[in-house]
């Protein structure tokens, strides 16, 4: 029997973590279960699952209280606690955003299997996520659908083999949109995601591409690949989930209908591969499979952030705070969907850059482009 921690288990992973572990009784059981402020959604998944631990993050710290077998403890540092807590095996970070980074780094030092969805720590802190998996024996494995597809096609050659990862994107609900249309967007337009069903903010980062340019910065970090060698391609229909080029020129692709329970399945049981029932794939119901490249004109959020990861020294942090900080200001109604991107692209020139060695230096980085990125929404906003 395997423990698993759900850290953001109110949120769109979490829940398809739980069904992962409905199908799976005897073998995973959820010891953790956090989430951000919603405490009804979390008191009824403490119902439901009974872990021995519920966090709820945004809460004032005080003293924890027992509940009908459950522990129930509150604030940012028992987040933290729990992300290291030796009842764990598995600790599955479903956070949202940069809040995201500590707790991985917990995880990994205190050597548990992090199922890592939150991309954002790789993004914001991949040389520290790397060292602490190395200093304390975690182990790191991806549950984004695109680098689960590429960590099992690399098992089809061995490293030295590998010529090129191709990350597909679905290109959002906004593919192919004029730049006129694109300025008349509204947030229930951008949610409305054609292939996958997911969080607000992830959704939105899928109709900018500012979330490939985040999993370019993923898979460089998880795979240790160069730059020159992650590309990204358009495939509307989500069935490849993206492929690996190795040096003859075979490409593996992995697919399947979106649904991120299979990840999720796959990071829980690797090296194994763990029984499961979904809809099965049926190769004419996919029907045709295109593919076509991703347009940097219409999207210059992607090309902002493969540019912040080839730069390194703190602009992947300031891209991404600028984003999440752009991205809230979009679905509250204060700037316009082409705004998301000039304000990243405004937060990123005034960044003079600067050593990445701890996660103070992140932290650090990340309130500075986030208080640049408001200053000039305010700005955008009152004139
Ligand atoms: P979500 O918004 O649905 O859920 C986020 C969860 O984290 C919730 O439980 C929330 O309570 C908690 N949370 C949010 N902010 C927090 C904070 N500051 N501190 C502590 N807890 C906090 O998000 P999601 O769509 O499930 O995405 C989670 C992560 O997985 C993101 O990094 C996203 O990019 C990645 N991801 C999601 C999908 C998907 O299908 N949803 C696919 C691929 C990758
Ligand atoms: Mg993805």
């Amino acid at each position: 029997m395997k423990k698993v921690a759900i850290l953001g288990a109110t949120g769109s992973i979490g829940a398809s973590a739980l069904a992962v572990l409905a199908q799976h009784p005897d073998r995973y059981r959820p010891s953790v279960l956090t989430a951000h402020s919603n405490v009804e959604a979390l008191e009824a998944l403490v119902r439901q699952w009974k872990p021995e631990l519920a966090v709820v993050a945004d809460a004032a710290e005080q003293p924890p209280r027992h509940e009908g077998g459950t522990t129930w403890m509150y604030g940012r540092k028992a987040l933290l606690e729990v992300a290291a807590d030796p009842r764990n095996d598995i600790v599955l970070n479903a956070l949202v955003g940069a809040a995201g980074l500590e707790p991985t780094l917990a995880a990994l030092r205190a050597g548990k299997r992090v199922a890592l969805a939150n991309k954002e720590s790789l993004v914001c802190g991949g040389e520290l996520v790397l060292e602490a998996a190395a200093s304390g024996g975690g182990e790191l494995i991806p549950v984004d659908s695109e680098h689960s597809a590429i960590h099992q096609c690399l098992r089809c050659g061995r490293r030295e083999e590998v010529a090129r990862l191709i990350l597909t994107a679905s290109g959002g609900p906004f593919r192919g949109f004029s730049r006129s249309e694109l300025e008349r967007v509204k947030p229930v337009d951008a949610l409305r995601h054609p292939t996958w069903d997911m969080g607000a903010k992830v959704t939105i980062d899928s109709a900018t591409l500012a979330n490939k340019a985040l999993e370019v910065i993923e898979a460089h970090f998880l795979f240790s690949i160069g730059y020159e060698r992650i590309g990204a391609v358009v495939h509307p229909q989500s069935i490849i989930h993206s492929m690996v080029e190795f040096i003859d020129g075979s490409v593996m692709a992995q697919m399947g209908f979106p649904t991120m329970e299979l990840p999720i399945a796959h990071a829980f049981g690797y090296p194994e591969r763990i029984e499961y029932r979904t809809r099965r794939f049926d190769p004419v119901a996919a029907g045709t499979l295109t593919f076509e490249p991703v347009d940097e004109t219409l999207f210059p959020a992607f090309g902002l952030g493969v540019q912040a990861g080839r730069a390194g020294r703190g602009a992947p942090v300031v891209y991404n705070a600028a984003n999440e900080v752009a991205v809230a200001a979009f679905l509250n109604g204060r700037i316009s969907y082409p705004a998301i991107a000039a304000t990243i692209g405004e937060t990123l020139d005034r960044w003079q850059g600067a050593d990445i060695r701890t996660v103070e230096d992140v932290i650090a980085a990340d309130r500075w482009a986030r208080g640049t990125a408001e200053t000039f929404i305010d700005g955008h906003v009152h004139c």
